[in-house]
């Protein structure tokens, strides 16, 4: 049998990330008890470094996320339900990259993942952890590919699903789910609309929810983004343009970071952080335009990157702070750009990627011709799913 996963976790206990709360590991938890924002996952990394957990251990080990064992929430390697996900191709892009004067431009292609987007890699920590202190059924509100991760990973790991999708979801998303044992209801209205019914079943039928940041582990699964980047570079780069939405996997980054440098892995420099929105729905742009620690609620908001219509992100301080602490950016583009930049993407450069991974490419745009990265800097580019399941609602050709 092959080895899927070496070391153990030094998981310690869960902090909130607003009042820093304390709370115990070793039962489930969504929000904090206290105030009700996000809870955060800490470890004994000092331990961890001590006993072993260096770059220079991790070459030994399987080509999937739990390559970082040591700082992922899972006890018993019995409860790592994995399918493979992570340790995606980061891409050197030249002749892309020339033609926005930037020869180290680079692509971390996320569409690798199994359900074809980074969602897997939060869902896979998630219902591993979960399952791992008994829960047996799980619920989700999603625009489409939260919503087919937990369905796998739930259907991986003899769970249940019910997930909650916006009716005008496009139709691969449904068969996805279905044919991955899922319940699927469809609901009039966006995302947020999808978690007022999904929190009926919770509470009536006591699912466990994994929303966006209501549970503290698909951050875990999202921060290994952070860590690859690092692997795979030998250095942090310089900018990180992420298509934000919930902002998991920004948020997930920027906590890597911090425990990379904690574990003596870097030093202090970290990259700027760019969140990418769409004109229709720009709630974090506006905030972080206007100084503000949380966002407005966006009215109406409309776009095709279904991954991007988040109006409201309870995490939205923290996609903030870390915009702000790195000196970074948000970007708001148009769904014209974006649909002009994944039909480009896509014949020019073979990457078969969806909207929000395309959104990425028009905002550097908009950042190179105002002179925001400088030509010899190295910029990543995160391309979070592919665009399969996008077929019916894209008009590329
Ligand atoms: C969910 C999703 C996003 C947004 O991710 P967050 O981490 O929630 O901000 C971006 N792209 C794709 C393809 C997605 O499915």
């Amino acid at each position: 049998m092959s080895v899927q996963v070496e070391g153990k976790s030094f998981l310690t206990h869960l902090e909130c990330a607003a009042c820093g709360r304390q709370l115990e590991a070793d039962r489930v938890w969504n929000l904090c008890p206290d105030c009700g924002k996000p809870l955060l996952a800490r470890y004994n990394l000092e331990a961890a470094a001590r006993e072993g957990f260096r770059p220079e251990v991790l070459a030994q080990r399987p080509g999937n996320m739990w390559r970082y064992r040591e700082v992922l929430p899972v006890r018993e390697a019995q409860y790592v339900f994995t399918l493979g996900e992570g340790y995606t191709p980061l891409l050197p892009m030249p002749r892309l990259g020339q033609k926005f004067g930037l020869p180290g431009l680079l692509v971390k292609d996320e569409s690798a993942n199994p359900t074809n987007s980074f969602k897997a890699r939060g869902l896979c920590a998630a219902v591993s952890r979960a399952v791992e202190l008994g829960v047996k059924e799980f619920s989700i509100p999603s625009a489409g590919n939260a919503a087919g991760a937990l369905s796998a990973y739930a259907a991986r790991a003899g769970a249940r699903a019910h997930v909650f999708m916006p009716r005008d979801v496009p139709e691969p998303f449904v068969r996805e789910c279905r044919l991955l044992g899922a319940e699927v209801e469809l609901v009039d209205g966006l995302i947020t609309d999808c978690a007022r019914k999904a929190a009926r079943g919770v509470q009536e039928q006591g699912w466990f929810d994994v929303s966006t940041l209501k549970e503290p582990y698909r951050l875990e699964g999202k921060k290994t983004m952070g860590y690859e980047l690092f692997e795979q570079l030998g250095r942090l780069p310089d900018v990180i343009i992420y298509p934000t939405g919930g902002g998991t996997g920004l948020v997930g980054m920027w906590k890597a970071f911090q425990e990379m440098e904690a574990l003596g892995w870097c030093d202090g420099r970290r990259p700027r952080m760019v969140s990418v929105q769409a004109e229709g729905c720009a709630p974090i742009v506006e905030a972080f335009r206007q100084g503000q620690v949380h966002a407005r609620p966006w009215e109406n908001a409309r776009t095709l990157a279904a991954g991007l219509r988040v109006p409201a992100a309870i995490g939205d301080f923290l996609i903030l702070e870390a915009l702000r602490q790195s000196q970074g950016e948000a970007v708001a583009v148009s769904d014209e750009a974006i649909l002009d930049m994944t039909g480009w993407l896509a014949r020019e450069f073979g990457l078969l990627v969806s909207p929000e991974s395309a959104a990425t490419l028009a905002a550097l745009e908009q950042l190179r011709s105002r002179g925001w990265i400088a030509p010899q800097e190295q910029v990543v580019l995160f391309l979070t799913g592919g665009a399969y399941k996008y077929f019916p609602t894209l008009t590329l050709d």
